[in-house]
């Protein structure tokens, strides 16, 4: 006997009694973007390894240690994408799409990092995204930020998130303050982890995003980045407080919030909840002015975020709620070769005739008794009957499954507004 092969570790099936709650989360996404008026784009899952290096940045976790990096059969080396900003960003550069004065974008799909599978942490992961280009005022900050809001409302989950705000200042700001960080550090090397230590060289900021506790008194103790702001990103940050104050998001200023990638500038912001364990960030974000110049583009502006669908879905309060939306309305029973054929027919006019219906129709004959209970099984709310009876008569049975109540019989003519009227509930 051959072993079953499995999937690979960290990569998860998502099988059909999963998919509802993923198919309601993917549609709120979509509808709460289109009500802001974002495009959906669709990138490729491969990219060019360089891509993400100049990106993402040589001394990030995900390009030292979390990519998926082969060489192709050319000797190319190819990624499978960390991430979806590089790849956006590339996209809209190769088309010419940053002409325009502002463009706004989103994207949905899988993301693939060789970290330690845990819960709510895999090796390939679904992020859904944003990406607004051109604009340079805390204003589409702010937009990023509500409509992420808004997200969760229509969830559900609003009261388990919590808001984190920073100002990452400018790459000249940066400097500044990456020497006053580096001389702190300095004083206290012995309370740094290898990690660290190798950091405080190659990226000090990444030092005070470390998940290692035993750390975190001397992350605490470090200058905050905040007091080598100048006046433009200071009075970007305070529009920015201004519009979510106006708008009642409350936030918290984090001046420990770094995340994790080279590219941010200004404003960076996560959604935060004390519900999942160590994996509490649920979506991340931020500014990221340098990097349209860094991929060879014309200097303009950038913000986005991305939130890790696996993440969101673990935090729905019912989850069980998105099955109805896509349960059968009906099940169609028909035991007998005449109830078969004519079955087959009535099930197309019926499918013509009411494009809403979800209905589902018996193959492979059997009983009445055995048809029943399939039709039980799949969920439908009702059963259509067509026996010899049925047949003779030009007449269907129609009983609903989930209430105790009588089988009824309809005419054919009658069963179109019938089931209309069902749907419709
Ligand atoms: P973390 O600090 O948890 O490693 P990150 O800073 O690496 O997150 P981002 O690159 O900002 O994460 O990605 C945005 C979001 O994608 C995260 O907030 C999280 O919800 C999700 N995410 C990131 N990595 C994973 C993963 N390996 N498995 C599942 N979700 C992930
Ligand atoms: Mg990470």
């Amino acid at each position: 006997m051959s072993d079953k092969i499995q999937a690979i570790r960290g990569m998860h099936d998502i099988l059909p009694d999963q998919t509802p709650r993923w198919q309601g989360v993917e549609r709120a996404f979509r509808e709460v973007l289109a009500s802001y008026g974002y495009q959906e784009i669709r990138l490729p899952i491969v990219e060019k390894t360089e891509l993400f290096k100049r990106s993402i940045g040589e001394v990030t976790d995900i390009v030292e240690k979390e990519m998926y990096t082969f060489d192709d059969r050319n000797g190319d080396s190819l990624t499978l994408r960390p991430e979806g900003t590089a790849g956006c960003l590339r996209a809209c550069l190769e088309h010419g799409l940053l002409h325009q004065p502002s463009l706004r974008l989103w994207y949905m799909g899988p993301m693939f990092r060789h970290e330690r599978p845990q819960k709510g942490r895999y090796r390939q992961f679904q992020q859904m995204g944003v990406e607004a280009y051109g604009m340079a005022g805390a204003d589409i900050d702010a937009e990023l930020i509500l409509l992420s809001k808004r997200l969760w409302k229509t969830l559900s989950i609003d009261h388990k998130l919590e808001l984190q705000i920073n100002s990452l200042g400018t790459v000249e700001e940066r400097l500044v303050y990456r020497e006053k960080l580096v001389e702190y550090f300095r004083v206290h090397f012995d309370a740094l982890d290898e990690d660290s230590k190798r950091r405080l060289e190659t990226n000090p900021l990444r030092i005070l995003d470390t998940k290692n506790q035993q750390m975190s008194d001397v992350v605490k103790g470090a200058p905050a980045l905040n007091e080598c702001l100048g006046e433009a990103s200071l009075s970007h940050f305070q529009q920015l407080t201004r519009t979510l104050d106006e708008a009642g998001v409350s936030y918290t200023i984090n001046p420990r919030l770094v995340r994790g990638l080279d590219y941010y500038s200004r404003t960076v912001f996560e959604w935060v909840t004390t519900e999942l364990g160590a994996q509490g960030t649920v979506c991340a974000g931020g500014r990221y002015d340098g990097l349209i110049a860094q991929l060879g583009g014309k200097a303009s502006h950038a913000i986005g975020f991305a939130l890790g669908v696996e993440r969101l879905i673990d935090l729905l309060d019912d989850p069980a709620r998105f099955d109805e939306a896509i349960s059968p309305h009906a099940y169609l029973i028909r035991v007998g070769s005449e109830a078969e054929r004519i079955g087959g027919l009535l099930a197309e006019q019926l499918r013509d005739a009411l494009p809403q219906l979800r209905l589902i129709v018996h193959c492979d004959g059997g009983s009445f008794k055995s048809q029943f209970k399939r039709a039980d099984k799949s969920g439908a709310a009702y059963a259509l009957i067509l026996g010899d009876n049925e047949v003779q008569n030009l007449n269907i049975g129609v009983k609903n499954l989930r209430k105790e109540s009588e089988q009824i019989t309809l005419e054919h003519y009658q069963l179109i507004p019938y089931l209309q009227s069902l749907i419709q509930i």
